[in-house]
């Protein structure tokens, strides 16, 4: 961004030197198996400041604005998959936010401060076998018992929940409507009737773990209440946009890399005695695409100066999340192409920005959801008629 200082160059240097040395040589070992270690590379982010850029100084973080964040997080596009640089997303910008913003000093120094350092992973429990579009479903509930809330129910699809310390979880805690019956609770994941029930495969972002958890009885201190009972779903909303802007950033430098590897294969690679990026059809492809890219790192621009100045950037961001899966879709599948038979092989770069790309378009609020949200705000959604 035009508007970096040496401050912003020094996060991305010292954020690409732990990747050129901690994570890039690891990438294909931990794609394999499964899963990366989380708590060993967290505390390398958290021992160089990575991991609370724009969190408060008073439990570790450096207090700066989001543009320092965003120059961490396009640093984190050299990492050669998706799935570190979204475990490392959900601990910054997606479970700790609302902890960071509402949360008691005591609950801060507990689960934030370790959050910062690194010596704690966290992972954000929303979704529910039933109920990810729609939020406001879930059924996982936490009925007060003493001093203590009793948590039944269970979460599904939550990267970083095998190795995490703790679940910032979203549970009904009333009857009221269902807006307004919502807490966010932090749930520690060794407490007893957490269970780790499930670790799902999936067809991308293989170094990420994404699992099922199951809540039977599971107690905790109603001091792990972030800020106010019933508030949940407003916080998770806020929270939603946070990650929103962050999946929003993190796709740039993804979808630059794979234009920039693309010209350089098609440029190498030679059919019919010329190269293949001679032809004009993969040429100028290839110059639309990056026409696209260049229209979307501005309106991001845009979009990241707003939240910057604390200005509402519900519409921007519901927009560019749109843009953020279909411009991954068509770029990661057009330049796939190119690469033809290598670009099906997993060993090649693209195959693997193909397969991780894909959840751009569903994770975080799907395609068709960030569409509502943009209508609702354009005035355009059919007036729902009252009972
Ligand atoms: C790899 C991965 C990691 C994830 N990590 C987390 C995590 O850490 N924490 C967490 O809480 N969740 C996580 N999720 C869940 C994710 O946020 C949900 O999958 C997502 O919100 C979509 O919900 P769903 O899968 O239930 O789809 P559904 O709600 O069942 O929707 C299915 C499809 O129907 C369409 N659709 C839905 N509603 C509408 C509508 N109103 N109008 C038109 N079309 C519609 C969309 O195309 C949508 O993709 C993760 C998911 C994946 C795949």
């Amino acid at each position: 961004m035009d508007i970096y200082t040496d401050t912003h160059h020094e996060i991305q240097r010292t954020m690409r030197k732990i990747i050129e040395k901690d994570i890039n040589p690891y990438v294909d070992e931990w794609e394999k198996a499964r899963i990366f270690p989380a708590h060993e590379v967290f505390k390398k982010l958290g021992d160089a400041g990575l991991l609370g850029i724009q969190k408060p100084e008073k439990y570790g973080g450096m207090g700066l604005d989001y543009t320092y964040q965003v120059a961490a997080v396009e640093a984190l596009g050299d990492i050669n998959c998706a799935a570190i640089p979204m475990a490392i997303g959900v601990q910054t910008d997606m479970a700790t936010p609302a902890l960071a913003r509402y949360g008691s000093e005591q609950l801060c120094e507990e689960f934030l401060r370790p959050a910062i350092t690194g010596e704690k992973v966290a992972c954000i429990g929303v979704s529910e076998p039933h109920a990810g579009s729609d939020v406001a479903n879930i059924k996982t509930n936490a009925r007060r018992d003493g001093d203590d809330y009793v948590i039944n129910g269970g979460k599904m699809w939550i990267t970083n929940s095998w190795q995490a310390d703790y679940m910032v979880a979203l549970c009904n805690t009333s009857d009221e409507h269902r807006h307004s019956n919502k807490s966010l609770i932090v749930i520690p994941m060794d407490a007893p009737g957490v269970e780790r029930a499930r670790k799902l495969e999936k067809m991308g972002n293989h170094a990420s773990d994404t699992g099922q958890i199951f809540f039977d009885d599971v107690r905790v201190p109603q001091r792990n209440l972030i800020g106010q009972e019933g508030a949940g779903f407003i916080y998770q909303m806020q929270q939603f946009e946070e990650e929103r802007l962050w999946a929003v950033v993190s796709t740039v430098s993804g979808l630059q890399a794979c234009i920039d590897e693309t010209i350089e294969y098609t440029r190498e690679r030679h059919t019919f005695g010329k190269p293949i990026l001679d032809n004009q059809v993969v040429h100028f492809r290839l110059a639309e695409l990056q026409i696209e890219v260049e229209l979307y790192r501005a309106l991001m621009e845009k979009c990241v100066r707003q939240f910057s100045n604390g200005e509402n950037i519900t519409k921007l961001v519901s927009m560019l999340k749109i843009k953020s899966g279909r411009l991954m879709r068509e770029v990661t599948d057009t330049c796939l192409q190119y690469w033809g038979g290598m670009g099906y092989m997993d060993e090649t770069p693209i195959s693997r920005r193909y397969r991780d790309g894909r959840l751009a378009s569903i994770g975080g609020g799907a395609d068709e959801v960030m569409l509502g949200v943009v209508c609702k705000m354009l005035g355009t959604l059919p007036v729902k008629k009252k009972n």
